[in-house]
């Protein structure tokens, strides 16, 4: 494996300029592999037995991540705060510094799953249009919805501002109002617009699964974790 030296790991891992890190390895803050390390210099291979804590803090040694992340309800997909706080203040700063950045958006009163990443490529291959991730949302609606409304979403109905009509890929109704949509699209407040074209409204929003991917019951809201070798295959 490669190696680099600890100023630049750390460095390159989210904590501060070159100067910021040195300071914090020269000071006793970091251990690596269990051992203190106050040798800005010292250098370590590449891969993801490294491990290391800064101020008492653990961490892996990670070349890109992915996370995924249960949104809470009044948080914007922003980096820059409008009228509510970003989901990147729920992710500890090192993310935030590497430019971890969720893939595509929910809406500020949508929940559910998201993921996050700060590697160019695999953001690319989830979000793209072309790759047709399928996306399922858990839709709880103002009034209850009839088979006709359920057949309605599965042929296509006509968006305002869209040419032609959208279909869901698969429609279930969990209850008189809660039914799952399933997506191949990922366009503008698209749930609401389709709900909103049955004549119905949409009051509840969370997104339970991207790809094979389950928002698994384990994560609160507000939580986040890494995405495991697994959930990665399952999201492409
Ligand atoms: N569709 C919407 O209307 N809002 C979202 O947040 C996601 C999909």
């Amino acid at each position: 494996a490669k190696t680099l030296d600890l100023e630049r790991i750390l460095h390159r891992q989210g904590f501060g300029t070159r100067k910021m890190c040195r300071i914090l390895i020269v000071n006793d803050a970091v251990t690596v592999n269990g051992e203190p390390c106050d040798d800005p210099d010292a250098k370590f291979a590449l891969d993801n037995s490294l491990h290391f804590t800064v101020e008492g803090e653990p961490w892996q040694y990670r070349e890109h991540s992915y996370l995924m992340m249960h949104k809470p309800a009044h948080y914007e997909c922003t980096h820059k705060t409008q009228f509510h706080p970003t989901i990147y203040t729920l992710l500890p700063s090192p993310l935030v510094e590497r430019g971890v950045q969720c893939i595509g958006r929910l809406d500020e009163d949508t929940t559910g799953l998201i993921l996050l990443s700060d590697d160019g490529q695999f953001i690319h291959k989830v979000s793209s249009p072309k790759h047709h991730v399928p996306k399922v949302y858990e839709v709880t609606c103002k009034h209850a919805l009839s088979t006709a409304d359920m057949q309605h979403l599965l042929a296509g109905v006509q968006l305002i501002d869209e040419d032609e009509t959208i279909a869901a890929l698969a429609a279930t109704q969990i209850t008189e109002n809660v039914i799952h949509l399933t997506l191949a699209e990922g366009k503008y407040h698209q749930v609401k617009r389709m709900i909103a074209a049955t004549g119905n409204r949409v009051e509840a929003l969370k997104r339970i699964k991207i790809g094979q991917l389950a928002l698994p019951e384990t994560l609160a809201v507000g939580e986040w974790r890494w995405l495991t070798d697994e959930d990665l295959i399952a999201v492409q």
